[in-house]
């Protein structure tokens, strides 16, 4: 099997999952991946990770669970527990018995890799947001472009998953805007948001 036939079969799964679970991109988000780890039989361990690890499965004779960085802002959360999704319904074997630590991208490579496409498949299909983006048409893409796509998107993602989907979908130049700070740009365009603002302004005293 190819890698991309490894990660084919990944999006595949993904989507029968999602189904299984009745999954709506628009409204998913923390509550709703807890209710399913609880279907899964999966416990949610509330132990303190070391900062370079953002999550943590762990299997040991039928008992599953799973430890995630408890800092995370609530999108890359999101994604985290969905990855750790896919270790368990594909990594178990290979794991037996024991713990895959995520965030190491060097160690298992591909697994890790394959964890990183279930969940962006699982949160939002490449198929609903190619739809969206050619709903837009758009032909070369700018920061500010980008900014308003996301402001349409109500799947609870990232700037950096926006960015990487352009970019596999062959719609962005790899790596052309990795630099670009959205969520400033985003305020430069549009102001800054009520709750940050008051939060600024108490910080300010
Ligand atoms: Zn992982």
């Amino acid at each position: 099997m190819t890698r991309d036939e490894y990660f084919e079969g990944l999006k595949a799964l993904a989507r029968e999952k999602r189904m299984y679970h009745a999954v709506r991109t628009n409204s998913f988000g923390l509550r709703e991946v807890r209710q399913i780890y609880k279907k899964e039989g999966i416990r949610i361990d509330p132990w303190p990770l070391p900062p370079k690890i953002k999550a943590m499965y762990m299997c040991a004779d039928g008992d599953y669970s799973v430890a995630v960085q408890r800092s995370l802002p609530d999108e890359p959360k999101l994604f985290a527990l969905v990855h750790e999704l896919k270790h368990h319904y594909v990594d178990q074997e290979q794991i037996a018995n024991g713990v895959v630590t995520c965030g190491d991208y060097n160690r298992n490579e591909l697994i890790e890799k394959g964890a990183e496409v279930f969940a962006a498949e699982f949160i939002f299909p490449e198929q609903e947001f190619a739809e969206l983006v050619k709903s837009i048409g758009i032909s070369v893409w700018r920061p500010e472009d980008i900014v308003r796509l996301k402001r349409r998107i109500a799947a609870k993602i990232s700037y950096t998953f926006v960015r990487k989907r352009l970019e596999r979908l062959g719609l962005v130049t790899r790596g052309a805007f990795v630099t670009v700070q959205f969520k400033k740009l985003e305020e430069q365009m549009f102001g800054v948001p009520y709750w940050k603002a008051r939060m600024r302004r108490r910080a300010v005293g």
